[in-house]
């Protein structure tokens, strides 16, 4: 008699805590027992495998509406062929808010794509204008509905807010319960430099690191995280490039603020001398903030070992190199200033951190799920339903072949962008089997899952992010609807 729908059977299990040889029992979706000799109607052999967690992918874009109509080139159904066959099971996209509109119409038309989905999904909301109806009446709103986290931008036309538009965000999560994450660049800093590259003639894909250096994300993440501490609301500082924007958010942990952050593995494994390739292959590795060079790659893996960061997103971003909607789409010779930002990395994002982190010696198995699975269950309010193998969790559940060497090319990926950064990147260790809620959805890179089968995870509140209590003076100005 079997006890289980689905016993994955001889692996061995590792979460961000441990790591040990059991079966593990599934039924109606779920982790039922953790074992041994567990007898299901179904077998999935893991012998010699790693029995992972599903990936949690809290910073990705999938078919982001954009200003003129239409939207991104990721589909929910391509978007999410290439998150399973890469071994993420749940995503959180963006919901955008275009300026002088409201954010619950364009929710309604995301929600409405993202029906199409195969992994579970939640959306941060963007807010690129802190209107009064906006801030007092629709964020109320929508984060009740489950969306629990806030996204804003520091720069970039037209979606940066200025430090009083920040802090009526800032304001309005507290009120509400929700976590606010920031792209951290100086807007003023990047315009100046950036007329001053073009007036010059330096239109090629590799001034756009020349237009931002380090200092400029460094201030916007201190001005970001001072202003943060001055609403006594918890961020979090999304893409961190460097090690000196990672020092920011060492001292505000060491002050006892909450203040997270993100890193991505374009910043691993990428660097500024991508750009510098001939012709317009550079824009194939314009993302903001730049990637910046080897020294600060490494460095990147000190600041995680150290524990300053929590979170490895891909920040996938949906522009193909070749096709005139993409990175071309103001033309094979536009400026740095007008090629599209952004690097595609759904599918990529486990092979490169677990080769370039756990097979290169610079973290432990254990740490690699923390970065990629339970972390960002935790800070987005998907713990322990995702994130970990416990009983009662959803069975999400990626079967790993520590050993595997890979070759990256675009194809094995399975999204629709047309190009990888990571073109011959060699990996060791790759997915061969994912599991979500129980059904086997790809093995050896062949994703069978139904579009719609995804399920959108309405988050409750939570604790990670209730504010610390500590004010300036001890007044608390987010309680006034100003
Ligand atoms: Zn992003």
């Amino acid at each position: 008699m079997a006890d289980f729908q689905l016993v994955i059977k001889g692996g061995t299990v590792v979460t961000a805590a441990d790591t040990f040889q059991a079966d593990i029992g599934i039924s109606q979706g779920r982790i039922a027992a953790i074992g041994l000799n567990l007898r299901g109607e179904t077998t999935l052999d893991a012998a010699g495998l790693l029995v992972l967690p599903g990936g949690v992918d809290s910073h990705c874009h999938i078919e982001q509406l954009q200003e003129g109509g239409g939207a991104d080139e990721e589909s929910w159904v391509t978007g999410s062929t290439s998150a399973l066959a890469g071994g993420t099971t749940s995503v959180i996209t963006f919901a955008t808010q275009f300026k002088g509109h409201g954010i619950s119409a364009p929710l309604a038309e995301y929600r409405r794509r993202a029906a199409h989905a195969m992994v579970d999904y939640s959306f941060h909301q963007i807010i690129t204008d802190a209107s009064d109806d906006v801030i007092f009446r629709e964020v109320p709103e929508v984060v009740a509905s489950g969306i629990r986290s806030l996204k804003v931008f520091l720069t970039y036309d037209p979606l940066h807010l200025d430090d009083r538009q920040f802090l009526r965000v800032l304001a309005a999560a507290r009120r509400t319960g929700a976590l606010v994450t920031v792209h951290c660049e100086n807007y003023e800093a990047i315009n100046w430099r950036t007329k001053a590259l073009l007036a010059d003639g330096r239109t090629a894909p590799k001034y756009h690191a020349w237009s931002r250096p380090s200092m400029i994300e460094r201030e916007a993440t201190h001005r970001a995280i001072a202003l943060a501490e001055l609403v006594d609301q918890p961020i979090q500082v999304f893409h961190v490039s460097c090690p000196e924007v990672a020092d920011e958010i060492t001292r505000a942990q060491g002050r006892g603020l909450k203040v997270w952050g993100e890193t991505c593995p374009q910043y691993f494994v990428l660097g500024a001398r991508d750009m510098d390739r001939p012709g317009f292959e550079g824009a194939k590795f314009m993302c903001s903030p730049a990637p910046r060079d080897a020294e600060a790659s490494e460095g990147l893996w000190d600041v995680i070992r150290r524990g300053t960061l929590d979170i490895v997103s891909s920040d996938h971003s949906g522009w193909s190199y070749e096709t005139p909607v993409g990175k071309r789409v103001h033309g094979s010779d536009a400026p740095f200033r007008d090629i599209p930002n952004g690097v595609p990395g759904l599918g990529s994002r486990l092979p490169i951190v677990f080769s370039e982190g756990v097979s290169k010696g610079r973290i432990d198995v254990n740490t690699f799920v923390r970065l990629t699975s339970a972390n960002p269950a935790k800070l987005f309010g998907l713990y322990p339903r995702k994130g970990t193998i416990a009983p009662g969790a959803d069975a999400d559940v990626v079967l790993w072949d520590p050993g595997k060497r890979v070759t990256i090319t675009n194809s094995l990926l399975q999204h629709v962008i047309d190009y990888t950064p990571y073109e011959g990147l060699e990996v060791t260790g790759w997915p061969v089997a994912t599991v979500r809620r129980g059904e086997v959805v790809m093995r050896d890179g062949i994703v069978q899952a139904e579009p719609g089968t995804g399920q959108f995870l309405a988050r409750a509140p939570y604790d990670m992010i209730r504010p610390t209590g500590r004010l300036p003076d001890g007044f608390d100005a987010s309680a006034f609807l100003v």
